[in-house]
């Protein structure tokens, strides 16, 4: 997969190695529930530099909406399990200094 090496949200410039550095802020890598391995790597950034990857509203008649939520994914590199978090708090971190 090629991915561009930075994106911005909520005005924070991203790379993948952000969202590594900010979930090891929070505890060791939990181990995959698909297949026991430890070895994860994690994707904020999309093939293209102006977008991110995100979670598409829907309104209320069922059709897409127009708003998103960022996310970012935390991939096992065994199996492709993926865990999924909402970007905001990684770009508070990031945004704030990066507080161990
Ligand atoms: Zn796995």
């Amino acid at each position: 997969m090629t991915n561009s090496e930075t994106t911005t949200i909520f005005g924070v410039v991203l790379k993948d190695e952000d969202a590594t550095e900010f979930l090891k802020t929070l505890g060791p890598a939990p181990a995959c529930q698909t297949c026991g391995k430890t070895d994860w790597f994690e994707l904020v950034t999309s093939p293209e530099e102006d977008e991110f990857l995100s979670i598409r509203t829907t309104n209320t008649g069922g059709q897409v909406g127009t708003n998103h939520i960022p996310i970012f994914l935390s991939v096992c590199d065994n199996c492709g399990h993926t865990r999924q978090f909402v970007a905001r708090p990684l770009t508070e971190w990031v945004g704030d200094g990066r507080p161990k």
